[in-house]
């Protein structure tokens, strides 16, 4: 007989790091959830912007079966073709010409780091190790990841952490000449800060940036862990910045929830992890990679990346009527299927509460941060589906408003 669980037996077996919520949610499909109870949700968070072509998608269920059945597992001493058919049409549909593959978004920039030192190291020397990140940045959780991100509570306790890392502000081009020099090895940039609120990037502040990195030797890294596969509209979100990378890592959205991420680079980087520089036993799987191949064939079609913005448009036409009535938001922002609305000043701090009670109402929504109400659903979630969830919001805000009136 299986095992019985319920979310106490969270607080019994599991290491206290996450807070999960009560639901327990048990088959997915599109963008419904459905619980234990029977009970159905509308989802808006899609993991975190991970299931981007929603739940149990048939062709992506149908490969990984398929591959299931022939070969799940390489060492990377092997040729693996799966890993080369996705690094071959990732290089195709990118500035890249090189691809590392590893198991999430914070070992692809773990790779992304180390290669911009080493790249350094390799033409200019030691000195050259400085990388600089903007606070508020996210890019994930190992010791050098929460190092060079811009969250200072992430590091705390953790100490000592990695040295030769600078911070400065997003969007402020100033900030950062002042902090650049010739001892910068790279500059690592979301497009759109994601865990940071949904913060868009400036075109002409992204278009710097790699002006000041060219100036230095410096690379510029994209970390498109969040923003990337489709999320913004187009197949990257640094497209619509007008920028090239001479670095991007990619993870969430890639595998559609089966964990598989990458590194992509230019030739000329890339030399810099020569043989036994770098790896990752998992990193490259057939299974992740057969998955994320069949996401990226259906991700980069007109259908899907051209069906984003009209998404957006009823999203943001939706939240703002929500306003409109409620005045909770002051402000409705985001590219593409990656959306954030910030709670006024006299709801600060709850954001957690709205999204507690729009579980409760059957959607489910994100926060980026204590203000901010985050959104990140399938890029093919259908009209239906958007209209349901924000009907089921609104319900939701409407209680948060009776329990703490706004004006
Ligand atoms: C989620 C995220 C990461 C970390 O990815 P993991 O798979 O959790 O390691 C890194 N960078 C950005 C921008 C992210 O959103």
């Amino acid at each position: 007989m299986t095992l019985q669980v319920t979310r106490a037996t969270f607080d019994e077996v599991m290491v206290p790091n996450y807070a999960p919520s009560a639901i327990i949610p048990v088959r997915g499909e599109g963008s419904r959830v459905w619980d234990k109870e029977g009970k159905e949700y509308v989802d808006f968070a899609g993991g975190i912007a991970v299931t981007g072509l929603g739940h149990c998608h048939p062709t992506l269920v149908n490969v990984m079966r398929e591959q299931a059945g022939q070969l799940w597992h390489l060492s990377n001493v092997m040729t693996n073709e799966p890993a080369l058919r996705l690094a071959k049409k990732l290089t195709e549909k990118t500035f890249a010409d090189r691809v590392f593959f590893a198991n999430s978004g914070a070992e692809a920039n773990e790779a992304a780091f180390k290669l911009a030192r080493r790249y350094a190291f390799d033409h200019f020397g030691p000195e050259k190790h400085e990388i600089i990140a903007f606070n508020k940045s996210f890019h994930g959780r190992t010791l050098f990841t929460v190092s060079v991100g811009g969250q200072a509570k992430y590091k705390e306790g953790f100490e000592p952490t990695p040295g030769g890392i600078k911070h400065c502000d997003y969007n402020d081009i100033e900030q950062l000449k002042a902090i650049i020099s010739d001892k910068t090895c790279a500059v690592v940039i979301e497009p759109i800060q994601g865990e940071g609120g949904v913060i868009p990037g400036d075109i002409e502040f992204a278009q710097q940036v790699r002006a000041l990195c060219d100036q230095h030797n410096a690379l510029l890294v994209c970390d498109e862990v969040q923003s990337g596969v489709g999320r913004t509209g187009t197949l990257f979100a640094h497209e619509q910045l007008g920028i090239k990378p001479d670095i991007l890592t990619t993870a969430k959205a890639l595998g559609n929830g089966f964990p598989v991420a990458a590194m992509l680079a230019t030739e000329e980087a890339a030399k810099s992890l020569a043989v036994g520089t770098h790896g990752s036993t998992y990193g490259g799987n057939p299974m992740a990679c057969a998955v994320a191949e069949a996401v990226l064939d259906i991700v980069d079609t007109p259908e899907v990346l051209g069906g984003v913005q009209h998404r957006h448009d009823l999203f943001v036409a939706g939240l703002t009527a929500i306003n409109d009535k409620y005045h909770v938001f002051k402000d409705i922002r985001g590219m593409g299927l990656l959306m954030g609305a910030e709670v006024v000043d006299q709801l600060a701090g709850k954001a957690g509460e709205i999204i507690k009670a729009g579980a409760e109402e059957g959607v489910f929504v994100l926060v980026a941060g204590p203000n901010v109400l985050r959104l990140a659903p399938s890029l093919i979630i259908t009209d239906e589906d958007i209209a349901d969830g924000l009907a089921r919001l609104e319900k939701a805000i409407a209680t948060v408003v009776a329990n703490h009136p706004v004006a």
